[in-house]
């Protein structure tokens, strides 16, 4: 099991001074789903823009396969990070090819074509995301659990060691919300991708990570097993409201409710 990302002692602060990430250390391996958990404003984004490389931190190292990402160039670590958002937004209507081709662009020399292996890979992301069959399809006119299936594509295509989802189910009825973590769960363990997905959805992350990290002011309050992080204790003084948690009587992973 090789370790993709490590993080050791990151301390990060806007322009405005207040530290956004404080004293932070965070292993990701092979093959292992990461939940971030926290309030809004706790520092889950800002963890993830770092572990991109669009934040550098002022304090600590990321180290990205062994090498500290501020070593990486822009194009490098493209190659090996991926970022999925809330929700896209695109200006022209693309096809539904043509955003999960955008992902082999850190692959392509300046004014360079993608070739017949681009979309070789393009084509396999689609199909290991489920969404081959929109191909054509405008982006413009997908729905949000079929766009966000494109979007995983697109990271896919990006062919990465570390895939980051920040809030990715937060638009999306309870179908697709399960669609998405049934998604990322199986392409974790499959592809051997270290993966870290920001939610609010506290069940599901609870159901389907191997491990959560719960934040708070920017600041990690626990991190464990979901059993360890999801209890009532816990919640409580993240979250700052009453809650009970008990078991899902199904799956028997943990469960909250407002109380
Ligand atoms: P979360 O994703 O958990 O809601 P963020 O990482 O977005 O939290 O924010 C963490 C803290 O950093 C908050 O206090 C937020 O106000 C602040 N922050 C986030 N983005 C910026 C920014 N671009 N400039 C200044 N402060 C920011
Ligand atoms: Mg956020």
């Amino acid at each position: 099991m090789g370790r993709v990302i490590s993080l050791r002692q990151v301390g990060f602060s806007y322009d405005d001074g207040a530290w956004a990430l404080t004293g932070l250390d965070l292993d990701v391996d092979r093959g292992e789903l990461v939940g971030v958990l926290g309030p809004n404003g706790s520092g889950k984004s800002t963890l993830l823009k770092i572990v991109d490389g669009l934040l550098a931190p002022q304090e600590g190292v990321v180290r990205l396969n062994g090498r500290p990402v501020s070593d990486y160039s822009r194009a490098e670590l493209a190659r090996e990070v991926a970022m999925v958002g809330q929700e896209s937004h695109f200006r022209f209507s693309f096809s539904a090819l043509e955003v999960v081709l955008m992902g082999r662009f850190p692959y392509l020399g300046r004014f360079q074509f993608e070739g017949e292996r681009d979309m070789e890979v393009a084509r396999d992301a689609m199909e290991a995301t489920h969404c081959l069959y929109l191909a054509r399809r405008s982006i413009h006119e997908l729905s949000g659990g079929e766009k966000q299936r494109v979007m995983i594509a697109r990271a896919l295509a990006q062919e990465p060691s570390m895939v980051l989802l920040d809030e990715p189910t937060s638009f999306l009825d309870l179908r697709f919300k399960k669609e998405v973590f049934d998604l990322i769960r199986a392409l974790t363990h499959e592809r051997g991708l270290g993966v870290l997905v920001a939610t609010h959805d506290i069940d599901l992350a609870a159901a389907y990570c191997d491990r959560l990290v719960l934040l708070k002011s920017g600041r990690i309050h626990t991190t464990g097993i979901p059993e360890e992080v999801i209890t009532a204790s816990h919640m409580e003084a993240v979250y700052e409201c009453t809650v009970s948690v008990d078991r899902n009587p199904k799956t028997g992973s943990p469960r909250v409710t407002l109380v």
